[in-house]
């Protein structure tokens, strides 16, 4: 197929102002905390762990960011991957709205952290169908109920439902960014260093070792890879995207998403155009721990922008990346084996979330309880 060589359309200047490169890990190393998978959610457990006064080593496998979390549609949605609606049917209204309310003040805090990295034009959700328009008012009743923000949407795009308080991001350039200030902070990072095993507080790699207290596994579609224990409870499956040089007039400058979700786009203030889903057609390929792009939804993606979207501005890039989901469509968050805690499986759904898990994860297993591990914590299911 054409593949611009699975690079994501994040990889721009703003990304690349922010690159650091790290090395391997090499030799036997000894810290307070492991932290394996440099993704939003594992720096996001780093910063807390360095907040906290931890020794910490992380280490990644591949790049910074170089997995789902930089390489994302770049929508910050608040909740869970479901509809609120829906999540009030399988978490209850209390946790619902509770851990709607944490993710909320996730994106406060990073539109404070990295605010030239944020952008919070709210999010439309676009009925596709009359069955969704239905869906989209039952998800608006539901809200207005909770006292969350929402409002009914009719206008250019479409119809459906607005929701004020989301926004987007340039994922990449985060990622690097929260590693740059973590390894200024005292963190020791590494790429290129793949968690081998991890056995009796002790994780190993191909060419050292991090004898730790704790370690935290935050690798959202290779859990089952290092965490065999968890195999039965997430499934991986690869989402794709493209993006296309700047079209203008910029119609879609807050993140869009349809057909209950399966299909997302937006568009960057230069007028790139960003575009992924599709994963409901040709399902059980999609269902696959290889992530690099198909030419079958590559080639629907391209429709979508062409047929729906009527941008024919060309292709610039084209990039696939692996995520875990659930069935009950809420995240791991547990101490897996004795001081070793696994967060991921946000089903498609991980920037906020991600972060608000791994924010709490550094604290539940340093021993301090938190609001996110009660809400979002996989034992109290
Ligand atoms: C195309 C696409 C679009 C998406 N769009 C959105 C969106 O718009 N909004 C949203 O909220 N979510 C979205 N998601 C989901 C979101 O990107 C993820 O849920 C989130 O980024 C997960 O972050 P993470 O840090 O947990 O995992 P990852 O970013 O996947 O990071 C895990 C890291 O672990 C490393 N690793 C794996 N195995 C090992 C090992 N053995 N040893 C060491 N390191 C290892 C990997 O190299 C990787 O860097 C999307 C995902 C994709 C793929």
């Amino acid at each position: 197929m054409t593949d611009p060589g699975n690079i994501p359309g994040w990889d721009d200047a703003d990304a690349r102002r922010e690159w650091l490169q790290l090395p391997p890990l090499r030799g036997d190393h000894v810290a307070d905390a492991c932290v394996i998978g440099l993704g939003g959610s594992g720096l996001a457990a780093i910063g807390e762990l360095v907040r906290l006064g931890r020794r910490v080593v992380g280490i990644d496998s591949g790049a910074i960011g170089g997995g789902a979390a930089g390489r994302n549609g770049g929508f910050l949605l608040a909740g869970t991957a479901g509809f609120h609606h829906d999540v009030v049917d399988v978490m209850g209204r209390e946790r619902a709205v509770a851990t709607y309310a944490l993710t909320l003040a996730e994106m406060d805090r990073m539109t404070v952290e990295t605010p030239d990295l944020v952008r919070r034009h709210g999010s439309l959700r676009l009925a596709a169908t009359p069955d969704e328009v239905d869906d989209c008012r039952r998800q608006l009743d539901a809200m207005q109920r909770d006292g969350l923000a929402a409002a009914w949407y009719d206008g250019d795009a479409g119809q459906g439902l607005r929701i004020p308080t989301d926004g987007a991001f340039q994922p990449l350039a985060r990622c690097r960014r929260l590693a740059g200030a973590a390894v200024r902070d005292g963190a020791a990072l590494f790429e290129g260093t793949r968690a081998v095993e991890i056995r009796g507080g002790c994780v190993t790699t191909p060419e050292g070792s991090i004898t730790c207290d704790r370690v935290i596994v935050a690798v959202d579609g290779r859990l089952a890879h290092i965490l065999p224990e968890l195999a039965s409870r997430v499934r991986v499956a690869r989402l794709q995207m493209l993006a296309t040089a700047p079209a203008h007039p910029v119609r879609w400058p807050q993140p869009c998403y349809s057909r209950y979700g399966y299909d997302y786009w937006h568009q960057l203030p230069d007028g790139r155009l960003l575009v992924g889903g599709y994963r409901d057609h040709h399902v059980q390929d999609e269902w696959t721990d290889t992530d690099t792009p198909s030419e079958a939804i590559q080639h629907l993606l391209e429709r979508h922008v062409r047929e729906r979207l009527h941008v024919d501005a060309p292709i610039t890039h084209r990039w696939a990346a692996s995520v875990a989901y659930t069935d009950d469509e809420l995240p791991v968050f547990e101490e897996v084996r004795e001081h070793v805690w696994a967060i991921g499986a946000y089903s498609g759904t991980g920037n906020v979330v991600g972060a608000v898990c791994g924010r709490a994860v550094a604290r539940a297993a340093v021993g301090e309880s938190t609001p996110a591990l009660e809400l979002l914590g996989s034992g109290r299911r």
